[in-house]
């Protein structure tokens, strides 16, 4: 019995390194093999991740730009205006130059992308659109580092009004399957996130969208976000592990285990072969497995403080890396010149 599972897990690591693409089916089958496996699950996500994303890995970074009392109901989420008894801090937007200084520090340190992370619902008002330009001009301005925001629902119309300010990636989850999200969120519906994802593709900005594994969610719904993201044809994939807080409707959730994770990781390098799957949230639960996700099939890692919570010291992951014989990639340059080059031949 062994070998046969072996054989077919084999099996399925050459058919996606030829080019097909795994059923949710397969993904279901995956997701539910034993732990024993976990190694050579690992394996095969390792050679997958080498085949299409490369040695190296992207490395980025985010600035919670406004903070709490948001108007959603997100039951993660601390910032929600609905928890009363949650504890993230309530400002407002930060200074242009604390933003710059803080995409400076991460430029510096190897970060390609950096995102503007506001609470909230979408853009309202000539206000915050002021804002997100002034952000936007300095930040290009100051560093070379890769424009990125999250900043709730968009448009059409407001997409290409950011990405003509600048914008060059949205930021914009999916949290969790459509099956689930009625767990997660009542105050938005998940055709809202699909709108908004598509929005900024056809505003031509690359998507991030992910999820946010440990909400309660079932093994097949988590095969279910993966199959949805594929659909969509997003570039980036954040894959978030809760870290449950404190008066948030999650907070008496337990932490996913190590190992889990990292068979999660693999699992979603599995179904999504081409992506660039980034770990953020809830990375320090993995303890000293997380030097682990890249062998586990992750393409990217964020540094720096995630949005309410903590990171690691920056300066303890680049030793990471290091360690690991990893370099950081500069996708966003290379994209960055590609299209320099489109427009200069009149191809864009
Ligand atoms: S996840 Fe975003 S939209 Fe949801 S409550 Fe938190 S800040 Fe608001």
């Amino acid at each position: 019995m062994q070998q046969e599972i072996l054989n077919r897990l084999n099996d399925m690591v050459e058919r996606v390194l030829a080019g097909e693409l795994l059923t949710e089916d397969e993904g279901r089958w995956l997701i539910r093999l034993d732990a024993g496996y976990l190694p050579q699950l690992m394996a095969g996500a390792d050679r997958i991740r080498r085949h299409f994303r490369g040695e190296a890995v992207e490395a980025c970074g985010i600035s919670n730009v406004r903070s709490g009392n948001c108007s959603e109901n997100c039951s993660f989420c601390s910032q929600s205006g609905h928890h009363k008894a949650a504890t993230a801090p309530v400002y407002g937007y930060i200074a242009e130059t604390d933003l710059v200084a803080q995409a400076q520090r991460l430029r510096s340190l190897g970060a390609t992308d950096f995102g503007i992370v506001s609470k909230g619902w979408g853009v309202r008002g000539n206000k915050e659109k002021g804002k997100l330009q002034d952000y936007l001009a300095n930040l290009r301005e100051h560093s070379d580092i890769g424009r990125c925001a999250s900043l709730g629902a968009l448009d059409e119309s407001m997409a290409r009004e950011l990405k003509a300010m600048g914008l060059e990636n949205y930021h914009h989850n999916l949290e969790c399957a459509e099956s689930f999200f009625e767990n997660v969120c009542t105050t938005h519906s998940y055709q809202e996130n699909i709108d908004t994802i598509q929005a900024a593709q056809q505003a031509g900005m690359r998507v991030c969208a992910g999820g946010i594994l440990g909400m309660g969610e079932s093994l097949d719904q988590r095969v279910e976000l993966a199959m949805t993201l594929r659909a969509l044809n997003v570039e980036s994939v954040p894959l978030n592990f809760l870290n449950p807080q404190p008066g948030t409707p999650m907070g008496h959730l337990p932490k996913m285990e190590p190992r889990e994770c990292l068979h999660m990781i693999a699992v979603f390098r599995y179904l999504l072969p081409q992506a660039e799957i980034r770990i953020a949230g809830g990375r320090t639960h993995m303890r000293d497995l997380q030097a682990m996700i890249f062998y586990a099939g992750a393409s990217g890692v964020m540094i720096g403080d995630y949005l309410t919570t903590a990171g690691r010291k920056v300066e303890d992951d680049l030793q990471m890396l290091r360690d690991l014989g990893v370099t950081i990639r500069g996708d966003t340059f290379q994209r960055r010149a590609q299209q320099a080059q489109e427009q200069a031949t009149g191809l864009s």
